[in-house]
């Protein structure tokens, strides 16, 4: 989204951290490949920016959701591989083939129409196949694996579709030891066996997401698909930061200053009654723009070099935060930071998804609305 005029919120992207986060991601992976995944707008980070920043940090391919996903990126220019997981069976597929966009399979259904629409194109489609090894989601089920591999053998006989690659993704990968990461990595193997007692040989396999690359080597195969990792948040907070920088910072400017007398409450409901005569600042951002109403009361911002409580209820628009009686010198216009790297005492958005009992990927893909995005 873009702002006609100077952005009251924005969520700031700094792409030398996720340029950063790849390298780490990288040493983590050793010889595997990384497939930086990028869908829904880089976990609203920007996937065009966030795509170029991490290919040149040595990323060598793509992940997204949708097949328009994908496109988008290939209208960008961006010529590295890209991976679709997520289609129903009637996406344009086509579309797809002809912008060499691999595409990911979970049902002898999908594969069909992915097969018409390669004829159609006159090009052989390239596809992944999506194993369900456990999480029970996306991914083809014990009983229609076997049936796609058989239509895979026959289709590459046909010469529409080749099989590139198997993957699969994980339940529990933020608890690295528990032991249905085993068992999904055990029947990760048979599938794969299973694929090559068929002659179908995959050019590459690729299990771990961003957790399971930075606390299981062994999860790592040809290739790791980390997302969360890439934008600098923790994959196991409880196991501290892996040297990830967060990349985006939320910040607003001041709106307005001004006395509130002692006794007297603040915003909607009257949840915060001022103890003493104090001074407040106004946050122009809201929970519309990503600042959930369910975190009133109970978060800080950095503002004037130090943080102040945010105070009463978030609306729509606006929060307000208490400066003391003094007002600590803050002025209209000036910028708080609501969440970023922490490095300056600031919060990060784990302490919104602590406070709230989520995670932080929620936080982040939540800051929207009029929040503007600005790359740095
Ligand atoms: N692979 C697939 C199939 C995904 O859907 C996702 C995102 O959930 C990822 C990898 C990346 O996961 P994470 O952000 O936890 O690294």
């Amino acid at each position: 989204n873009q702002s006609l005029t100077t952005p009251q919120a924005e969520a700031v992207i700094d792409l030398d951290a996720i340029g950063h986060n790849v390298r780490v991601l990288r040493r983590f992976a050793g010889d595997a490949a990384v497939m930086a995944v990028v869908k829904a707008d880089a976990y609203n980070h920007g996937a065009v920016e966030v795509s170029r920043a991490a290919l040149a940090a040595g990323a060598r391919e793509l992940g997204v959701t949708t097949i328009d996903e994908a496109l988008q990126l290939r209208a960008a220019g961006i010529e590295a591989p890209i991976l679709t997981w997520l289609n129903t069976s009637d996406a344009d597929f086509g579309a797809a083939i002809a912008a060499d966009i691999e595409i990911g399979v979970a049902s002898v259904k999908h594969l069909n129409a992915i097969a018409s629409a390669a004829k159609a194109v006159g090009e052989p489609a390239t596809v992944t196949i999506k194993v369900d090894t456990g999480l029970n989601r996306n991914g083809a089920s014990p009983l229609e694996y076997p049936r796609v591999l058989d239509e895979l053998v026959r289709l590459g006989r046909e010469g529409t579709v080749r099989l590139r690659a198997i993957f699969s993704h994980l339940a529990l990968a933020d608890q690295p030891h528990n032991p249905v990461v085993d068992k999904q990595r055990e029947r990760f193997l048979d599938a794969i066996a299973a694929a090559k007692a068929r002659g179908l040989v995959p050019e590459l396999v690729h299990l771990a997401n961003s957790a399971s690359t930075v606390t299981r080597p062994d999860m790592q195969f040809d290739m790791v698909r980390p997302g969360i990792a890439v934008y600098g948040l923790s994959p196991v907070p409880e196991l501290g930061d892996f040297d990830l920088i967060p990349a985006m910072s939320a910040k607003a400017r001041v709106a307005l200053v001004k006395e509130v007398a002692a006794g007297e409450g603040v915003s909607y409901g009257h949840e915060w009654i001022a103890p003493r005569d104090t001074v407040v600042a106004l946050l122009p951002v809201g929970y519309a723009d990503g600042v959930p109403r369910l975190l009133g009361g109970k978060f800080d911002v950095l503002l004037g070099g130090i943080r102040r409580p945010a105070i009463g209820r978030v609306c729509m628009d606006q929060f307000v935060v208490d400066l003391g009686p003094d007002g600590g010198g803050v002025e209209e216009g000036d910028e708080a930071e609501l969440f970023g790297t922490g490095d300056r005492g600031g919060p990060r958005a784990q302490d919104w998804a602590d406070t709230l009992g989520t995670i932080h990927y929620e936080i982040v893909t939540g800051m929207r609305g009029r929040t503007v995005r600005r790359h740095v």
